[in-house]
């Protein structure tokens, strides 16, 4: 298969024969700024050193400084985080906040460190990128499988090592340490405030069956607003597999479960399934929450949900988007449906340069109207150019970064 950054190039051609941006901008929008490969050498808990590698990609910053989050993932490697980087400058450029897109990595599975070995992995990637981060540079975030612990970590070596004291340099900190109110929930809500205002266009009753894949931040945190608004999730998956009761899990319940066994498979009542057979159940509304390229032309005729909402990101291949868009499907993009993490990513900033901290509040009355609006006018240009939705987004978002540059 195709790595992510193949997929992203893709969209990019496909969105320029749908307008002409000019070939300059677009060549140049076909590589980053620079993309930064390093070795990071641990001293592991049994005395032994391992030689990590750690990534950080400037896709384009037109907009504001780099921004986008840290990924660590044994599959992770320069492709995806270049993918990562280019996604983000769209995501920004489309819900219209003033910052760039940038994305980090390390090839690693956290899950077998020690979490001392977690914490000087941490600082060491920052010690490694000290010199290009900073507020007004390039600001990262967390993406899978990092923590607001891990960004609390990064923002204290920073701080460490430049003296910089505003906590501006990295985003998605513990409340308390400079961290946002709403922070940790933001990709979440932001794409269920962005399914609501489309809802009725789409066709989608009040009340939805759900199945998400993947419960981790997004995916966990998706469950819980869903099922809080009066929708029937009825199938989750995780790395390890994935569950069925077409009556509704009991989502509280296993939002438990899954904190105390690490998993969701094998919880009361339901039925076990495949992470494959999860794409393909018939239900209202299917929300890839996990990795990228796991909706493809192989499985993209079987898929038989109303409407797809990614919060991962890049979740469907260009080629599945076109047989998708033909069966009539509608796929709500990631650079709109999970934007609202960076959203409220770029509120954390905004207030550690202010030194104000605002209420949770007052963040979800800010993150609602852009999601709002942002779903709408994506979906008033697709429908008046009968394109899809991610051709629309990246239109309106790429229009946004020429006019700067
Ligand atoms: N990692 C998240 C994303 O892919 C958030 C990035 C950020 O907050 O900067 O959008």
């Amino acid at each position: 298969m195709s790595n992510p950054f193949d997929n992203a190039m893709a969209q990019l051609d496909k969105v320029s024969k749908i307008k002409d941006f000019g070939s300059d901008f677009i060549l140049k929008l076909r590589q980053p700024d620079r993309d930064i490969k390093v070795s990071i050498p641990i001293n592991m808990d049994d005395g032994s050193l391992r030689i990590f590698e750690g990534y950080r990609v400037e896709y384009n910053n037109a907009l504001g400084p780099y921004k986008g989050g840290i990924r660590y993932h044994p599959d992770t490697e320069i492709n995806e985080v270049k993918a990562l980087a280019f996604w983000m400058a769209l995501k920004c450029a489309a819900v219209g906040i003033p910052m760039g897109g940038g994305k980090g990595g390390i090839t690693v599975d956290p899950k077998k460190l020690s979490k001392d070995e977690l914490e000087r992995l941490s600082r060491g990637w920052v010690q490694k990128f000290s010199d290009i981060l900073g507020p007004l540079k390039d600001v990262p975030a967390p993406d899978v499988n990092t923590t607001a612990e891990i960004m609390a970590w990064m923002a204290d070596e920073f701080q460490k090592i430049t003296g910089d004291k505003s906590g501006a340099v990295i985003t998605g900190k513990p409340v308390g340490q400079g961290g946002s109110l709403g922070r940790d929930t933001a990709t979440a809500q932001g794409g269920f405030y962005a399914f609501e205002a489309l809802k009725s266009h789409l066709g989608l009753a009040d009340s939805c069956s759900v199945a998400i894949q993947g419960f981790g931040n997004a995916g966990a945190n998706a469950a819980s607003i869903w099922h809080k608004a009066g929708h029937k999730i009825i199938a989750v998956s995780d790395s390890k597999g994935g569950i069925l009761d077409l009556n509704g899990l009991d989502i509280p319940a296993l939002l438990k479960f899954k904190q105390e066994t690490g998993y969701v498979a094998g919880f009361s009542g339901s039925q076990d399934i495949t992470n494959e057979q999860l794409l393909t159940i018939d239900c209202d509304l299917l929300i890839p929450a996990a990795l990228e390229n796991v909706i493809t032309k192989e499985n993209a005729a079987d898929i038989k949900s109303k409407v797809i909402l990614e919060l991962a990101n890049g979740p469907i291949t260009s080629a599945a988007d076109d047989i998708l868009f033909k069966r009539g499907i509608t796929v709500v993009p990631d650079i709109l449906a999970n934007s609202g993490g960076v959203t409220v990513s770029y509120f954390e900033w905004d207030q550690n340069l202010k030194n104000e901290r605002w209420t949770e509040r007052e963040v979800l009355d800010k993150l609602r109207p852009i999601m709002e609006s942002s779903a709408r006018d994506i979906f008033l240009l697709a429908k008046d150019l009968n394109i899809d939705l991610r051709m629309g987004a990246f239109m309106i978002a790429l229009e946004r970064i020429r006019a700067k540059m």
